[in-house]
């Protein structure tokens, strides 16, 4: 019998005053297996990760992880795990060295342990030739893979991936995807990992938890999952919606080749038998009621439906949150007008790598940079004499509360919700077949 590596039963968060951010959650991840948590923004998927892995407590419910409890051992189940949350926890006035060094030594490992273990996982990350670089040198891709390097030191059993790859570019994302794969496959690692890509979901994991308000809506292959979606998807995009779109979708849900339908906004996503043969036919009863349809598209269904289903709204409109770009934390809150910007960050969007990084590659500084470790230590001191000259509220990161209510997150969740007519919500929005496994 397979064992499981993270069990959670009724795992209940509430953040004051009654934000139930996870309500009576179950999961279960078995020993070797790679799951991915899916939901939209604030569905409660980093709040799961923060209570399994030790970091954040939880009102009820029982989280075992690798065969300890985490409200009785935690310690125990900080030896057995790895984390890599959204926020990097790295130096980058450290080289990538030193960081894993100082990780090493967090976890108190022999200093010769601690070397070999470098020289192995800068190897297996392909970072051999920059490991004594500063790591303000990385690009994107690198500081992520010196991340889940530094989480991996200790040779734990689970690894907790939070977004590893949000911001980084599509090349960037499929080298880390290769890591992580070989990570499982290669030393059984059991991974957890919450991601805003269903093609992640799709090529790496085994299972797939869809997440909604802070409970899992189903959990299953990405195969089943998508196989339980009958027929092919059909997406009639309205201009508006009115009393001759209302009528379309009235006369086309009595048309025997219709297999289920859920409305988004403007969008009425179809699920087809036969999809190709029967299209011309849902036309006719579009013209028949002069709906006016601006787009039509046909596909056979993907993850994006199956999160449609369970959540209400496809996962492409789940605003992703950005990752903060490295000068950020010294740039002043929002980042956009400071120095560090202005002198490095050419480019606001990390998915464009290659100009941050041109950018700071042409900065004085970086022009002088040297692999030795005293030349690093130099540019320390001069990073670190640059900093405190900074006014000390710049140098404050804006807190999580904040940011949460800056972004407004859970507002516009509710908006959402309420925004669906009451035909909308009608039996049709749901699978005709009921299949829900
Ligand atoms: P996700 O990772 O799915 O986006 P989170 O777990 O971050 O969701 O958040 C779930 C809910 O908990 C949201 O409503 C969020 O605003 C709230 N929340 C998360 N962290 C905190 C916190 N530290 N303090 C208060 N509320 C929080």
């Amino acid at each position: 019998m397979t064992n499981l590596a993270i069990q959670i039963k009724g795992l209940t968060k509430i953040y004051p005053p009654d934000n139930r951010a996870v309500d009576t959650l179950d999961l279960e991840i078995k020993e070797g297996e790679i799951m991915a948590l899916l939901g939209p923004n604030g569905a409660g998927k980093s709040t799961t990760i923060r209570a399994a892995s030790t970091l954040c407590g939880f009102d009820e419910g029982n989280v075992v992880v690798a065969g300890f409890d985490v409200d009785t051992h935690s310690l125990e189940v900080r030896q057995a795990i790895g984390v890599v949350a959204q926020q990097t926890g790295i130096d980058y006035f450290l080289t990538g060295r030193e960081n894993m060094m100082l990780q090493g030594h967090l976890y108190r490992m022999k200093k010769s342990d601690i070397n070999n273990r470098i020289t192995e996982l800068a190897s297996y990350f392909e970072l051999d030739g920059s490991i004594d670089n500063l790591v303000s040198t990385y690009s994107g891709g690198m500081r992520r893979k010196l991340d889940i390097a530094c989480a991996l030191i200790h040779r734990p059993k689970v690894l907790f991936l939070d977004e590893p790859t949000l911001g980084l570019d599509i090349k960037n994302r499929k080298i880390l995807w290769k890591h992580i794969d070989k990570l499982n496959k290669e030393f059984g690692l059991t991974i957890l990992l919450t991601t805003h890509y269903l093609e992640e979901a799709d090529n790496l994991s085994h299972q797939v938890a869809i997440i909604n308000n802070g409970k899992v809506q189903v959990v299953d292959t990405p195969d089943a999952l998508k196989n339980s979606i009958h027929g092919d998807s059909i997406t009639v995009t309205f201009d508006d919606v009115g009393k001759n779109e209302q009528a379309f979708f009235h006369f086309a849900q009595q048309q025997s080749y219709i297999k289920g339908a859920t409305w988004e906004d403007n969008k009425l996503h179809l699920y087809v038998e036969d999809g190709g043969a029967n299209v011309a036919a849902l036309m006719a009863v579009a013209a028949d009621n002069k709906a006016q349809i601006t787009n039509l598209s046909l596909s056979r269904p993907t993850l994006d439906d199956v999160f449609l289903k369970y959540t209400g709204s496809s996962i492409s409109d789940t605003k992703e949150e950005e990752g903060d770009e490295w000068w950020k934390q010294w740039a002043g809150k929002g980042g956009n007008t400071g120095k560090w910007k202005s002198q490095w960050g050419a480019n606001d969007s990390d998915a464009e790598e290659d100009g941050e990084d041109q950018a700071w590659k042409n900065s004085d500084w970086a022009k002088n940079s040297d692999h030795s470790e005293n030349l690093g230590a130099q540019k320390r001191e001069e990073a670190q004499s640059q900093q405190s000259a900074w006014p000390s509220e710049q140098q404050q990161w804006p807190d999580k509360e904040e940011s949460h209510n800056a972004s407004g997150e859970q507002g516009s969740q509710q908006w959402d919700q309420s925004q669906q007519g009451d035909w909308k919500n009608n039996e049709w929005n749901k699978n005709k077949d009921g299949g829900e496994k």
